[in-house]
């Protein structure tokens, strides 16, 4: 089973700017490739695989002072930027993705691969191909680069498919890591969760984890960003010349720390979601019931979308299905259709006309009381039992 680890980097102002260059590079590579792709079908040529590019290629750097410079920069970059863009230009081809656009230096995630054989890690750094590129001893310090959490990346692993990314504030490096599977088979009852807008999520063993949208904290940031937003369209709207918009120094600030701000929201509510997931699991369940979410068909109604948006329901979802692999517990998902909250856990009634401003359950038939999302949490897990 291949984990994969992401870990924020932290350069010093010269590894900055190299790593800007890297990736400049491979965006570069990326436009060169699809400019020749392209001409070579315009003449009426087939397509050019990526080892015969390649090939190209290296005889350009060698012959042609232009591409000079790329000598000075890992190979493996060029490498593997001219197969990311064959791969973008086949599966245009195949029908599965649009036509491959140009990567623009402003609208374009800088981003670059590093070889998986050549890169290595120490507890605390990450030691990169050529950011350097003098072969003296104590200039080679350069090739290090500090990263923010210590011995989180195991040293001498098999890694895979290294790739360093800059999220517009700070730097990354993500790799995928071998890992041994536990054997360890989960024996406790089984656990339906619901999910709502006004918990996160209830589960039907009494647990119950809170809407974090709702805290002091996250409000603050939330008005702070409203301001911030207002701020910048109001200084672009007066800086307006004619009828292009112009971006001054002042707006590029505001802008940086508008991203700060969205990051740290996000930060706070992925986290949240570890923890949830995490402390879900580490309680071992048999299996894991959830209802199969409708969240496209819930978008559409404009009084739910941003409450909605807000929880991250795909991301609960996505992390409780990948943790339920990694450890072995069966993952179900009760259909689109199955009535959870619907349904009386004591004699199963099914009451049609539930509104959702009813939080409480009470059976026309045997007059049971009990909160409504912990009835459909229960229902829930005696679906997994059947399924
Ligand atoms: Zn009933």
């Amino acid at each position: 089973m291949i984990k994969t680890i992401k870990v924020m980097l932290c350069p010093n102002n010269k590894q900055k700017t190299k790593l800007f260059s890297c990736a400049g590079t491979a965006r570069f590579i990326y436009n060169w490739t699809l400019w020749y792709q392209q001409t070579n079908y315009d003449f009426g040529y087939s397509f050019v695989s990526d080892v015969e590019l390649r090939r190209i290629l290296t005889t350009l750097k060698q012959t042609n002072p232009k591409f000079r410079w790329l000598n000075d920069y890992s190979n493996n970059i060029a490498k593997q930027a001219v197969k990311d863009a064959c791969k973008a230009y086949l599966n245009f081809f195949r029908g599965l993705a649009d036509y491959p656009k140009f990567k623009s230096r402003r609208k374009s995630k800088p981003s670059f691969y590093a070889d998986p054989v050549k890169i290595s890690f120490t507890g605390t750094h990450v030691k990169l191909e050529k950011l350097t590129t003098s072969k003296k001893k104590n200039k080679q310090k350069f090739n290090l680069v500090k990263l923010a959490e210590q011995g989180k990346i195991p040293v001498n692993a098999k890694y895979s498919n290294p790739r360093i990314t800059f999220d517009g504030l700070n730097w990354w490096i993500s790799v995928g890591i071998q890992c041994e599977e536990s054997q360890e088979k989960s024996t406790n009852q089984g656990i339906g969760i619901d999910i709502g807008i006004k918990d996160l999520a209830v589960c039907s063993d009494k647990k119950v984890y809170k809407n974090i949208n709702k805290t002091a904290k996250v409000r603050k940031l939330k008005k702070k960003k409203r301001r911030l937003q207002r701020r910048i369209s109001k200084k672009y709207s007066k800086n307006k010349k004619g009828v292009c918009y112009c971006k001054t120094r002042n707006i590029v600030k505001s802008e940086k720390e508008l991203l700060r701000v969205t990051h740290q929201l996000t930060n706070i509510c992925h986290n949240y979601l570890h923890q949830t997931t995490s402390e879900i699991i580490s309680r071992k369940p048999k299996f894991i019931v959830l209802e199969d979410l409708n969240v496209k068909g819930m978008m559409k109604n404009k009084h739910l979308a941003r409450a909605v948006q807000e929880q991250c329901f795909y991301e609960f979802y996505r992390q409780m299905e990948y943790k339920c692999h990694w450890n072995h517990i069966k993952f179900i998902t009760a259909g689109r259709y199955y009535p959870s909250s619907k349904l009386c856990s004591c004699c199963g009634y099914v009451k049609k006309d539930l509104k959702l401003s009813e939080r409480v359950y009470v059976c026309p038939e045997c007059h049971n009381t009990i909160d409504r999302d912990f009835q459909a949490s229960v229902n829930l897990m005696r679906y997994g039992l059947t399924a």
